[in-house]
């Protein structure tokens, strides 16, 4: 058998699909620029790799067209997932949220399993292979690398990833590379990432760590909300549920439609309880000024600017409060608003928005529409998730689908 499938970029989607299409039986050369393999699978889950979520849907993917995932997620799905990695020896543990990590709680292991499984099964690896141009002769594809050694194959599978964290491989020249076979970019943008606000003051409340709830708002009307732990930082704001947020926000953003984030420092309460809350606390701290008796229930670091904002004087009695006062105050506490300027760069998102339109790949097989025997796997494509290990979930099925549809096409044809 010399039929060739050539894999570019070994990151999840790639390795996945380099196992997958070997074991159906193709010859399978990966092409890594890295001197190594999976280099961002070693950043996933702070270390410890949220490797997929026991609650996937379709709901969870965004991108022009969202139901893409579908016959991916259902082709290879959680069950089947899990299966694949607890069969190289990675045993599942659930946590909140349904997110699934390694029993080892080292994100290494995955790595380690599926380099063995890559190894085992004779997929041949090419580290410091930095592919520059993909060329299709006949029905042949040349794979030409930086240094001029070249590939040929009978098919090609594109994993090369998005643009968040480059340092890792993935700078986006996956894009240019498409872009030459024809392939078009829907915009991409930062996902999953830190978001810069519109304050004065941030500097004084960098580092506070909160555990709220943040909504985000656009034209008074709530989009989407997600509780958690929020940090304060001297650009912005950080934590898991403003991450969530992120992309709908820059999505917004970039149509200059003023997205508004606001954040409940008390959570689960209404502004009505905390009014009612407040009364009781400062009738028996009635001698105290609202700025020490704030204390114990805020952030310290958080009191002297809310109360800046909210224009009250830190020295005021507690009990010289007007009623109009504590309803300003618990208006803050539980709606405190901030405008969206940006966000952080692709050095410090988990994953890209945007990339090779999803209209010219077919969902089924993730072959191109424009070029036979081109495929796609993974962040490459338009479709993002949610965090929680969504998008390594669309990295491995995708992965999946693309590697047997290349291998098992071969065998037909
Ligand atoms: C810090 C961080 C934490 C994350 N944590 C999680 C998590 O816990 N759970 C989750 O589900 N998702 C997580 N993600 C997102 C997830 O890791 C990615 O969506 C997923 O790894 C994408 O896989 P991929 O194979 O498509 O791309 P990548 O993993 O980016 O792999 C692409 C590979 O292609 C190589 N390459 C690029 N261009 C070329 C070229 N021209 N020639 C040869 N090789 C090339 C790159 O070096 C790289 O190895 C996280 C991301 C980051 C940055």
């Amino acid at each position: 058998m010399d039929k060739k499938v050539i894999v570019i970029g070994g990151g999840a989607a790639g390795m996945m699909a380099s196992i997958v299409a070997k074991r159906n039986g193709a010859n399978v050369t990966l092409l890594e620029r890295n001197s190594r393999v999976g280099k961002k699978i070693l950043a996933t889950g702070n270390g410890r790799c949220n490797y997929t979520n026991m609650h996937v849907d379709i709901n969870n993917y965004h991108g022009k067209n969202p139901k893409f995932v579908y016959s991916c997620l259902s082709q290879m799905n959680v069950e089947m997932t899990l299966n694949f990695f607890e069969k190289l020896g990675i045993t599942p543990v659930v946590e909140e949220g349904g997110k699934v990590f390694p029993l080892s709680f080292q994100a290494s292991s995955v790595l380690d399993v599926l380099r063995m499984e890559m190894e085992d099964l004779g997929v041949k690896i090419v580290c410091d292979a930095f592919v520059t141009d993909i060329f299709k002769k006949k029905e042949k594809f040349i794979v030409t690398l930086k240094d001029k050694k070249t590939f040929i194959g009978d098919k090609v599978i594109i994993c090369t990833g998005g643009k968040a964290a480059p340092f890792t491989g993935s700078d986006g020249n996956g894009y240019e590379l498409s872009k030459k076979l024809s392939h078009s970019i829907i915009d991409v943008f930062p996902g999953l990432v830190q978001l810069r606000l519109e304050k004065s003051y941030l500097k004084q409340i960098a580092g506070v760590k909160v555990v709220g709830t943040a909504g985000l708002y656009s034209k008074g009307k709530l989009i989407r909300e997600d509780k958690g732990d929020i940090l304060f930082t001297n650009y912005g704001i950080s934590g898991p549920p403003i991450l969530q947020l992120s992309r709908k926000a820059l999505e917004l953003l970039n149509k200059d439609k003023k997205p508004i984030l606001k954040v409940s420092l008390i959570d689960r309460k209404t502004k009505e309880e905390v009014v009612d809350y407040l009364k009781l606390r400062f009738t028996y701290l009635e001698k105290r000024t609202i700025e020490t008796g704030l204390i114990g229930f805020i952030n310290k670091r958080l009191i002297p600017v809310i109360l800046k904002e909210i224009k009250i004087d830190r020295s005021k009695r507690v009990a010289q409060l007007s009623n109009k006062e504590i309803d300003k105050l618990a208006k803050i506490l539980v709606d405190w608003k901030f405008e969206i300027i940006g966000s952080q760069s692709y050095k410090d998102a988990q994953v890209t928005a945007g990339g090779i339109s999803t209209k010219e790949i077919d969902s089924t097989t993730m072959e191109s529409k424009l070029v036979k025997g081109l495929y796609f796997a993974g962040e490459i494509m338009d479709i993002d998730g949610d965090c929680g290990g969504f998008n390594l979930q669309w990295a491995w099925s995708s992965g999946y689908v693309a590697g047997k549809s290349a291998a098992l096409t071969i065998l037909k044809g």
